[in-house]
């Protein structure tokens, strides 16, 4: 067992009960789970099989500033729909607001969904009005921090090396980082998708394999468009290949998320894309419906 992936006993749950750091509340086994047969057959480019079909999806929610306590009742019933069959076949993870990762955590004990948030410091704690480390968000129950969203490159003007010190934050309070990239669209009209998602890997990833990566095309965020299947593949396919030439083995069990724009409508093809191994999931992610009919499509 790995040092992201034992069991901690937090002063403030109830005694006998473990929640797990890092990652999704199950072990970082979990999100290797058997490969359903309805994945075996999935060959990659080559026409090999494709080993990566073995990750079980990762579909994980991003309220953005959206959310007051009053929106718990909608993280309630996300946690009613994840049912024993769900859960087996996918982990869930809802990244809220700050100011709801305690209330939030304690809503989903026992559910099997796990509570993330949306950015951090890269310091454990200091002079930094305003900010929030990792470690505080750990401490209010936190599994997964969202690093490098391009709302906040954008916003904040964060660079990969400042991405890449909030992943790093992450992983020191035994959080799971999901890593955003994403080629803005006059940059994939102008040819350079492969080279930003190159450049953005380089400069943006930990040292550690433990993480996630989100590929989120900048003009499908919000926007209602989503690329083509095929674009899909290719950069998905693309980014394994870095992550595997980085980090060899590890590399190739990163589960790597599509973002931008899925809904229960679309949920099903982009999911059965090759290397897709999840969605990172924005405005859908707001009401238990359609977050859970996004679910049923994994
Ligand atoms: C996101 O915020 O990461 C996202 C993908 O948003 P949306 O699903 O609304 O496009």
């Amino acid at each position: 067992m790995g040092r992201l992936d034992r069991p901690i006993q937090p002063a403030r749950l109830p005694a006998g009960l473990k929640v797990w750091i890092g990652g999704s509340s199950p072990p970082m086994e979990d999100y290797h789970s058997p490969k359903p047969p309805h994945l075996l057959a999935r060959t990659n480019r080559n026409g090999r099989a494709n080993r990566m079909a073995a990750i079980k999806p990762l579909i994980a929610g991003n309220w953005k500033m959206n959310g007051t306590t009053a929106a718990l009742a909608e993280l309630a019933s996300m946690e009613a729909g994840y049912d024993q069959a769900m859960r087996v076949r996918l982990n869930m993870l809802v990244c809220v607001p700050a100011t709801l990762v305690s209330a939030a955590a304690t809503v989903a004990l026992n559910s099997g969904v796990t509570i993330g948030a949306q950015d951090c410091h890269a310091k454990p704690s200091g002079a930094h009005t305003g900010d929030i480390s990792a470690e505080m968000l750990a401490d209010a129950g936190a599994s997964a921090i969202i690093v490098g969203h391009s709302e906040r490159r954008t916003d904040h003007g964060e660079t990969d090396e400042q991405v890449r010190a909030k992943a790093e934050a992450a992983l020191r309070a035994h959080l799971k980082p999901i890593v955003c990239i994403g080629e803005t669209e006059a940059q994939r009209k102008s040819g350079e998708t492969l080279a930003v998602l190159k450049r953005q890997l380089a400069g943006s990833l930990p040292e550690s394999a433990a993480i996630v990566v989100a590929y989120e095309p900048v003009w499908a965020i919000g926007t209602g468009l989503t690329p083509t299947l095929a674009d899909i593949a290719e950069a998905h396919a693309f980014i394994r290949a870095e992550l595997a030439a980085r980090f060899g083995e590890a590399g190739s069990a990163i589960p790597i998320l599509y973002g931008g724009s899925v809904k229960p409508a679309n949920a099903a093809e982009i999911l059965a894309v090759a290397d897709v191994n999840g969605a990172l999931v924005g405005g859908a992610s707001l009401k238990a419906t359609d977050f859970l009919g996004i679910c049923q499509a994994a």
